[in-house]
């Protein structure tokens, strides 16, 4: 038995000996393809590498591809008019361009030219860009980047998130008035000269005895007899038409972020079509011209890509939120707005001082001395005599018998009527040679 046991045992050793050799040469030989199937040009290691380079070229292709449609996106859903938004200020300067065109500052601010319009003057848009019209009038771009400053649904007057634009009906509708199924009617934001004037504080809402926009003086535009200075025909829509008039206006602003101010005070108004260009004399109330005179014909520089108006109150004030920070040198401390000593044509100041006290209502010499020259002191964002030489009518409505004037007349001193100033005239007035007017263009 253990003899056997032994031999047995012997003859188990000599078996497994055998076998430990054949399973090396087995795993020596597995071992070769193992690190021929990793290692090779085909083999695990380059495979994972060249998938792990076709996942990273697939994440930016469609990195990419996202992109495009953004871009793509985009253009169809805020290009505005035109969805060239490449085209530098510098490159259009000095010809007419042929197609309303938005063009681009060094700092990246924008604005429109109109067709056939010429950048003429102005490198910067926050510091005035002038264009020409092509009969040579002269408007600098007002940039409003922001809507609410301006304008207010009259049914939802205090929200500021309310506004949006109906593209199909190129207007502005408010988004309350469209879940209540109602026509929106906006109103202009006015802003007051307390002599502390602040952007942020709107002092009235729409009210028929104060200061508002757009509406008609019951006291005068319900007399049709007021209007046949101007034009035949039947007013009783007159408020109507004023209100059309504002939403068009309102849309325009928020579609293109601004509009145009005449850059000088409004002549050529008595006979017909406004001239806006330097050194003529402004159209003043006199002689049978009244605001409803000036009001029709400062439509007259209209065309197929922009309207022209007598300028509205709250483009007036988003003239001077725009000029806010404007100092005026000759008076520490102070700011054009609202002290616009020495920057205008004032009473005691730039020699204008020989004025007839009992004489200024109807035709004094002084004006005939100032009238059309303007002087570069005169001027902020390439705009002339906002402040001073003559009060300035606008489409603003005061009380049931007022149209405002703003910015202040020879007569006055700029610390007490600045540019951001209201003075209030009956319509028809038409012998007072301290009112003219100012236009303001919108592109269709
Ligand atoms: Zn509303």
């Amino acid at each position: 038995m253990f003899k056997g046991d032994k031999k047995q045992k012997k003859q188990t050793s000599g078996i497994t000996l055998v076998a430990l050799v054949v399973t090396i040469v087995v795993l020596l030989i597995l071992a070769g393809i193992t690190i021929t199937l990793i290692f090779s040009d085909s083999g695990i290691i380059n495979k994972v590498r060249e998938a792990a380079e076709k996942t990273k070229n697939s994440i930016a292709n469609d990195q990419s591809d996202m992109t495009n449609l953004a871009n793509q996106i985009e253009n169809l859903v805020g290009g505005g008019k035109k969805p060239d938004t490449s085209t530098k200020l510098a490159d259009v300067k000095g010809t007419p361009v042929t197609e309303t065109t938005e063009v681009t500052d060094d700092d990246g601010d924008k604005m429109w030219v109109p067709k056939d319009f010429t950048v003429t003057e102005g490198d910067k848009i926050d510091e005035g860009v002038v264009v020409k019209d092509p009969k040579g009038n002269e408007f600098v771009w007002v940039p409003v980047d922001n809507i609410y400053t301006m304008v207010y649904c009259q049914a939802h007057s205090t929200a500021t998130n309310n506004i949006e634009y109906d593209d199909a009906g190129k207007k502005l509708v408010c988004t309350s008035c469209k879940t209540e199924e109602k026509t929106t009617n906006f109103a202009g934001k006015l802003y007051e000269n307390s002599g502390t004037f602040s952007a942020s504080k709107e002092s009235w809402t729409f009210s028929s005895s104060g200061y508002r926009e757009p509406d008609k003086l019951s006291s005068y535009d319900d007399n049709d007899a007021n209007f046949n200075s101007v034009k035949d025909g039947n007013y009783e829509n007159f408020k109507a038409q004023l209100q059309d008039e504002f939403n068009k206006m309102a849309a325009s602003v928020w579609k293109y972020k601004g509009f145009y101010i005449g850059r000088y005070e409004t002549s050529g108004l008595e006979s017909g079509t406004p001239i806006v260009k330097p050194n003529q004399p402004p159209t003043t109330a006199t002689d049978g011209t009244n605001w409803y005179t000036m009001y029709t014909n400062s439509k007259n520089l209209g065309s197929s890509e922009v309207t022209s108006s007598m300028i509205w109150g709250c483009q007036w004030d988003q003239v001077m939120l725009w000029m806010q920070g404007v100092e005026n040198p000759t008076v520490p401390g102070a700011k054009y707005i609202t002290n616009s000593s020495g920057m205008g044509w004032y009473y005691g100041e730039k020699g204008i001082d020989d004025v007839d006290n009992s004489n200024n209502l109807t035709g004094v010499d002084l004006k005939k001395e100032i009238e059309g020259k303007q002087v570069v002191t005169n001027r902020v964002k390439n705009i002339y005599d906002l402040a001073g030489n003559m009060y300035e009518w606008t489409l603003e409505a005061y009380n049931t018998g007022f149209r405002v004037g703003r910015g202040g007349g020879y007569y006055d001193s700029g610390s007490d009527y600045p540019a951001i100033d209201r003075s209030n005239y009956g319509p028809d007035v038409s012998n007072y040679n301290l009112l003219s007017s100012r236009v303001a263009l919108y592109v269709k």
